[in-house]
């Protein structure tokens, strides 16, 4: 268990440098979360008739209603919406909640799946790497040469991907669009700082916030933020 506290100790302070300004909106609109009480702060007033009487199972099964009604606009939105039906999945199983979703060249989602470090007990199951694995094993791609996903793939994710993961979609080859974004840390507006074979890699892929309506990336946000409530479960044990 002392292992597992660890991880969500790294994953949190990941979450506090990814999210520690967020989103298509302001700074001030959106503030970082590290207690239930600013989660339930944030979400007081959100389209997801969440209150602080709620517990965490509350808080999930109101946003999946929301995610349920939902009604994409667009055909980049119901790929958002899909990525973060997956991270609402990683919360609902106990674990973190980031999901993402692989989309080919005919707007198809081939493959989708979220995080589970917890889950699994894997320090390198993040969504988008979870995802990857999970198309390169299961051959939903065809594979360019040895490992290389062909041009036109794109990976939706419910959040901005951290440096681990950014490396990762830039050395299979697929374009990220990502729901919320971190304006005043983002790893994906930080492709100058890494070392020269690195960035020549990444330079080379597209990496962008997706167009997508506030009320679901809200969603996301609170998603990824529900961390605040399973810190508690882990530290307890
Ligand atoms: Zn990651």
């Amino acid at each position: 268990m002392a292992t597992l506290g660890r991880r969500v100790v790294i994953l949190a302070a990941c979450a506090a440098c990814v999210f520690a300004v967020c989103g298509r909106l302001a700074a001030e609109d959106r503030p970082a979360i590290s207690s239930r009480q600013d989660f339930f702060r944030y979400a007081k007033g959100l389209p997801f008739g969440i209150s602080e009487d709620d517990d965490y199972a509350k808080v999930l099964g109101k946003i999946r209603k929301f995610l349920e009604d939902y009604k994409p606009g667009s055909k980049e939105e119901s790929h958002c919406l899909r990525a973060v039906k997956q991270a609402l999945i990683g919360c609902e199983t106990g674990g973190f909640g980031i999901g993402a979703v692989l989309v080919n060249p005919n707007g198809e989602v081939v493959e989708e799946a979220h995080n589970e470090m917890i889950q699994q007990g894997r320090s390198d199951l993040h969504g988008e790497m979870n995802l990857l694995d999970k198309a390169e094993t299961n051959r939903k791609v065809p594979l360019l040469g040895r490992f290389q996903i062909p041009e036109g793939f794109v990976v939706f994710s419910s959040a901005e991907p951290c440096p681990m993961c950014m490396i990762r979609l830039a050395s299979a080859g697929v374009d990220t669009v990502y729901v919320v974004g971190n304006d005043a840390d983002s790893m994906t507006r930080s492709i100058y700082k890494l070392p020269a074979f690195w960035r020549d890699i990444c330079s080379k892929r597209s990496f962008k916030q997706a167009q997508c309506g506030a009320a679901l990336s809200d969603a996301a946000y609170l998603l990824f933020y529900s961390i605040v409530f399973i810190n508690d479960e882990v530290f307890k044990k």
